[in-house]
């Protein structure tokens, strides 16, 4: 491709979903004279398929704010198990019209939109597409779990995803009993699967959700030809699904690469559960349009890590002490001497960041040696002991039943 043919934008967002179309919003309201190309291999909002979103109470505002089509709005959310309904959280649940969301952001931006799929990055800040090529000032890479940019740049993907079948059934079929008016988010009791169940104004819903490790992960087509994602290691669950859905569910830093950040799915800034991609994807939107209008990516990485580390970790440290995948992690969370060494490190947090700059001059006890021989096995159980004592103030059943008493 010659150099004239090469069209040059500000900005260039690679994916036209919640991330991509809000971010573009954003960018024409703050910094109207900037040139951006918005790029998405479907149409605008394509991933809507498999549902509507779910806004929660705490980001009504949100619904406020951005005017978004409500579909319809649930009284709260009932948590618990096939069992017992632990808590009922009281409060508007709203579920908003996906496709209707992300179109609408985009006429109100002053983006341009083109159907093409972003295949390759070259060198003097140029994005080849199966089309075309553009030069960027910044890319952002909104592809969600195409990652494609992840891909392209060689690294890692969020180590944790949800995956997940939606089916539609009458409320009828269903065997629990559902009140329409709420949504639910059921654990099995092995905290396995989630299964949400959600009435979406004329049927019910209902998605089964297994967490799993990236490499678990492989690609599928159906006989319909949909791709999708499953389990490696664990399919049976899912022989006789249909329809397959993913999305991360953990935040992965760096946010930001060069000239290049990554905004909403892409970058993993999902919390596990779903009910917090939309809300998140809207406020990370904002950040990085400051940090653009700036022309200072790094920005967009500070301000996050200001708003959301804290609560990360914490969230972190729940998802590693509920993982019953890894076998390391096994063997960390049954080491009989955990609650010594995690007072240790609370008392003295030294000795975890002494690990960290390979300095050993503190004390390790010799049983402890003796069970974590190796120094990164070591790191490990100090790195999880020092995640525990700092942020994990309470298993995940201790919260559900703070929640019930009150
Ligand atoms: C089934 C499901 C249910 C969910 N439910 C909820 C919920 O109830 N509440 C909630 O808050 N969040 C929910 N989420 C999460 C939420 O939808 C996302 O976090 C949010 O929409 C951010 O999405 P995104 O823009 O990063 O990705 P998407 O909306 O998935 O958009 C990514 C876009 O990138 C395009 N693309 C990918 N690769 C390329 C490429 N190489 N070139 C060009 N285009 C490309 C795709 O076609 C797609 O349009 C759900 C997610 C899924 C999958």
């Amino acid at each position: 491709m010659s150099e004239k043919s090469i069209e040059r934008f500000d900005v260039v967002i690679v994916g036209a979903g919640l991330a991509g179309t809000s971010l573009a919003y954003h960018l024409s309201e703050a910094c109207p004279d900037k040139r951006v190309l918005i790029l998405d291999k479907n149409e605008i909002g394509a991933n809507c398929k498999h549902s509507n979103r779910i806004v929660a109470q705490d980001t009504k505002d949100a619904v406020a704010e951005y005017g978004l089509r409500t579909v319809y709005r649930h009284k709260g959310v009932k948590l618990g198990t096939f069992n017992e309904i632990y808590a009922t959280l009281d409060g508007g649940v709203y579920v908003i019209d996906f496709k209707d969301t992300c179109s609408s952001f985009f006429k109100k931006s002053s983006a341009e939109f083109r159907k093409e799929k972003a295949v390759a990055l070259k060198k003097d800040k140029i994005l080849v597409t199966d089309k075309a090529a553009y030069q960027y000032s910044f890319l952002i890479d909104c592809s969600a779990t195409s990652f494609f940019l992840r891909k392209q740049l060689g690294l890692s993907l969020p180590f944790r995803y949800w995956i997940g079948v939606k089916k539609y059934s009458s409320p009828d079929e269903c065997s629990v009993p559902i009140d329409r008016r709420y949504y639910y988010n059921l654990m099995e009791e092995n905290n396995l699967y989630l299964y949400e169940y959600l009435y979406n104004g004329q049927a019910l819903s209902y998605c089964k959700w297994q967490n799993a490790f990236s490499k678990d992960i492989e690609t599928v087509t159906n006989k319909e030809g949909q791709r999708g994602y499953r389990l490696r290691r664990i399919k049976e669950p899912f022989v006789e699904q249909k329809d397959f859905v993913g999305f991360p569910g953990n935040p992965l830093l760096p946010l930001v690469v060069g000239n290049c950040a990554f905004l909403g799915d892409s970058a993993g800034t999902t919390p596990p559960q779903s009910g917090f991609g939309v809300d998140m994807s809207l406020k990370c939107a904002k950040m990085l349009t400051d940090a653009l209008s700036k022309n200072d990516l790094d920005y967009y990485q500070k301000t996050w890590k200001r708003t959301f580390y804290q609560h990360y970790l914490r969230h972190l440290a729940a998802r590693i002490d509920r993982s019953s995948i890894s076998p390391a992690l096994q063997k960390l969370k049954n080491y009989p001497g955990l609650d010594k060494v995690c007072a240790a490190v609370q008392k003295n947090p030294d000795s975890y960041f002494s690990l960290i700059r390979n300095n050993m001059d503190f004390s390790v006890p010799k049983e402890v040696k003796e069970c974590f021989p190796s120094r990164r096995a070591l790191f490990l159980l100090y790195h999880y002991a020092e995640i525990r004592a700092r942020y994990l103030r309470s298993r995940i059943t201790d919260s559900l039943s703070i929640l019930k008493r009150h």
